[in-house]
């Protein structure tokens, strides 16, 4: 069996924007100042390479240029999370949208001294414009679906919840539960069908318990049995699993004032991480999305 393990390197402003939330000056985003060190060692620890989503923004600080710098240096690869982070990223203007990712390439590639290859949209934020657009910039693979027919309704019940600003899930959503769960080749009119496109999606894994997302913050949230589901599905099946993290996951938040469900702990957070790397490395072999992707 084969697998990749991806972080979304979202950095502590994005969930204070998010929450409406002042965001503090500070020198280092924590995310890079303590959960990239945190992912390094247990990667290390277990002798994989993973593949960490960017966003531009973040790469005009030096000490973040280090952290990135860093990650490349133990072997991950580096892939492309948009300039700015923005939500509806689908429903946003063209030009914007080209200008959201190609800004955030060429300060990635003047980082790692080469292209990225990969993408993935804000918040899974993806249509087929997006999809095209991506193509034409000669990316290799996009990681925006999560195919998913639960997965938007638990996350506009959860932003409703939390009295957040509403989601817009119209440019996908529903409709992605459709598309393949292994990476594909998609249609130009429609990315949730295979297709004749050179660019590849690389779908989110999800837990075979009606389709459950099973990323990280999910198992943090309904526990360790969500993610073993899943991941004996794939095992059983032959099936290539994308596993997701986030920064957020192994960042102390009792230092800040961001309260989320079920994080409030870092030591069990740690723990759960620590289990789900073991599971992957040790029954799998782990590869960088790009790797993966050109074998
Ligand atoms: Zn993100």
């Amino acid at each position: 069996m084969h697998s990749t393990i991806q972080v979304d390197l979202d950095s502590l402003w994005t969930y204070q924007d998010y929450l409406n939330m002042e965001t503090p000056e500070l020198s280092c985003d924590p995310i890079y100042s303590q959960s990239v060190q945190s992912f390094l060692d247990l990667f290390a620890k277990y002798d994989l390479k993973a593949t960490f989503f960017i966003i531009g923004k973040d790469c005009r600080n030096t000490q973040q240029i280090e952290c990135i710098k860093a990650i490349v240096e133990q072997g991950h690869e580096i892939a492309n999370h948009s300039m700015n982070h923005l939500p509806d990223f689908a429903n946003l203007n063209f030009a914007l949208q080209k200008q959201e990712i190609v800004e955030s390439h060429n300060l990635l590639k003047s980082i790692i001294n080469k292209d990225p290859v990969g993408f993935r949209a804000p918040m899974f934020s993806i249509n087929e414009k997006v999809n095209n657009l991506l193509e034409e910039l000669g990316y290799k693979y996009d990681a925006s679906i999560i195919p998913s027919a639960i997965f938007p309704l638990l996350m506009n019940s959860a932003h409703s919840l939390l009295k957040l600003r509403p989601v817009n899930m119209r440019s996908g959503g529903i409709r992605f539960a459709k598309a393949p769960k292994s990476i594909y080749n998609p249609d130009k009119q429609d990315i949730c069908r295979r297709g004749n496109m050179q660019i590849k999606q690389v779908p989110v894994g999800i837990s075979n318990l009606f389709g459950f997302p099973m990323h990280s913050t999910y198992v943090f949230t309904v526990g360790k049995f969500l993610f073993d589901s899943g991941f004996n599905f794939c095992l059983k099946n032959n099936i290539t699993l994308h596993y997701l993290f986030h920064g957020i996951d192994l960042l102390d938040l009792n230092r800040f004032s961001i309260k989320l469900p079920r994080f409030k702990s870092l030591s069990r957070r740690q723990g759960i991480c620590e289990y789900i790397v073991r599971k992957i490395a040790n029954n799998s072999q782990v590869r960088t999305t790009g790797d993966l992707i050109s074998i």
